[in-house]
């Protein structure tokens, strides 16, 4: 079906653009239950695309996947207290396993199959894992414990932001235990920095990295480090954590070993993870009013091809065309597909694939094949000294296509930081000033903390900015800044602030 009715503009209202890009590209749909998505198979094609490079990243660093299960013991969250306190109100129970026949003839939860501990839905798999690691260490031998678990999570939400905010989401948390306090710190920053390479590399996003502050940190860690995104409202979107758990989870559940000193002692764990959110993060990092912007590296397809005829004769001529062009970029390892719709004229084809964000399109007519051109049209016009739409000749342009889609590739990479530069204030250390900013056109504003939680609270209280990330070095403003901007004290640290979702 036809569906060329033009987006809400960017400008006009960020988030309905937002959650009608999600619709019309058929990347997931709203489900019964409130809190919940449905990840169509667009979606999930990008999906599919980013765990794979992912996995392969974590494979190079050592680990392993596994799987532990859905249903966690509920005394077992409650046993690290920080842990608990932290999600104790998004938690989904199961309580019964059996259902009867109520007085009112509908069904109820059989009293008697009541479980003696409810089972909390996973909402992440800490308790768990580390239960199970204390069974397979025994020595220093047996160290460092590297795993990957690909599953899903829940924690309650009854407002629904497709792939932002859902009470399920898909993600990988690693979970690893060592030996040494340092090695375990090398890790979490170790995954940091493979969050990184991914996130810029493939997704694009030009992230920022630092630590947490105390108050934002995840609960039961000794540190918190992150990656931040700044979206095109100039919110911020956090895009992965890599936490360093120090021994807080390993004394809970008895996770020790006989160093080689012969001395028992406890592990040291990390845990790191990142989610479906990240579409989310790509869709509000590169769309525009024409709808969705993949890149390449994570794109479902990244070449269509669309035959354009008016006969029968001319549809024998130009598919037999784009057959061929689409087997010779797939020897190339490039992922096309040929839109032979005979339901759709071209014009709806084009839009439609724009909307979807294909980052190149080509179009083949029966002049084009009697010419041996190719008609090659970029999702966007990001690529400095390149015309977006192009004919040329097949061959050139079968040749250039992998290196267009790479240019294409790095060129949102270099927007997207770009952007966020032009969107990041620093030294700014009057609060009256700094809060315009905030409340005004929003981005990552750098300045001076004094470390207090105080502090950190006001600014949330008043303008509902957060501390992002206390900036790793490369990040940080040159010029160190000497006083918090909320109090005026001596500033012990650069902090990022901004609104995020
Ligand atoms: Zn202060």
């Amino acid at each position: 079906m036809a569906d060329d009715k033009a987006l809400t503009k960017r400008a006009d209202d960020f988030s309905a653009w937002y959650n009608e890009v999600v619709l019309r590209a058929e990347l997931a749909d709203y489900s019964p239950v409130r809190g919940s998505m449905v990840i169509r198979p667009y979606g999930y094609g990008i999906w599919e695309n980013m765990q794979r490079a992912l996995d392969d990243m974590f494979k190079a660093t050592g680990h392993q996947n596994a799987y532990f299960p859905l249903f966690i013991p509920l005394g077992f969250i409650a046993r690290e207290a920080e842990h608990v306190e932290g999600f104790a109100k998004e938690m989904a129970l199961v309580t019964h396993t059996r259902l009867v026949k109520g007085p009112d003839g509908g069904l109820i939860p059989d009293p008697a199959s009541k479980l003696e501990e409810p089972l909390v839905v996973r909402p992440t798999s800490e308790t768990i894992i580390y239960d199970a690691f204390s069974k397979w260490v025994r020595s220093y031998r047996d160290l460092p414990v590297l795993i990957n678990q690909w599953g899903n999570v829940v924690r309650w939400e009854m407002r629904t932001r497709l792939f932002l905010r859902t009470a399920e989401f898909l993600w990988q948390e690693g979970h690893t235990a060592h030996a040494s306090e340092a090695e375990a710190e090398e890790e979490a920053r170790r995954m940091l920095g493979v969050y990184r390479e991914f996130q810029d590399n493939w997704l694009a996003l030009g992230v920022i990295t630092g630590q947490k502050t105390p108050a934002e940190k995840f609960p039961g860690a000794d540190r918190t480090y992150a990656l931040e995104a700044l979206m095109q409202d100039n919110r911020a979107l956090q895009t992965g954590t890599s936490h360093m758990l120090g021994q807080n989870f390993a004394k809970q559940f008895e996770l020790k070993f006989q160093a080689e000193s012969g001395q028992e002692e406890y592990a040291w764990n990390t845990s790191w993870g990142s989610s479906t959110r990240l579409v989310g993060g790509l869709i509000m990092t590169h769309g525009d009013d024409g709808g969705l912007v993949i890149p390449p590296r994570v794109a479902p397809i990244q070449v269509v091809i669309v035959p354009i005829y008016r006969s029968d004769t001319e549809r024998a001529l130009v598919m037999e065309k784009a057959e061929f062009v689409s087997n010779v970029l797939r020897q190339e390892r490039i992922r096309t597909h040929i839109d032979a719709r005979d339901t759709l004229k071209p014009g709806p084809k084009f839009y439609e694939w724009e909307r979807k964000g294909v980052p190149i399109r080509i179009e083949i007519g029966p002049k084009d094949v009697a010419a041996q051109k190719l008609t090659v049209v970029l999702r966007t016009d990001i690529l400095e000294g390149v015309a977006r739409k192009e004919t040329m000749d097949e061959a050139v342009a079968v040749m250039t296509v992998p290196r267009r889609l790479d240019d294409y590739q790095r060129a949102l990479l270099a927007a997207a930081a770009d952007r966020r530069e032009r969107n990041s204030y620093r030294g700014v250390s009057d609060y009256a000033k700094w809060r315009e900013i905030v409340e005004g056109t929003g981005g990552f504003v750098y300045a001076g903390w004094c470390g207090s939680a105080e502090c950190e609270a006001k600014v949330k209280e008043e303008t509902k900015a957060t501390i992002r990330v206390l900036p790793d070095e490369e990040f940080r403003t040159p010029e160190k800044p000497t006083r918090c901007a909320v109090c005026g004290g001596t500033a012990a640290e650069e902090a990022v602030w901004a609104r995020a979702y």
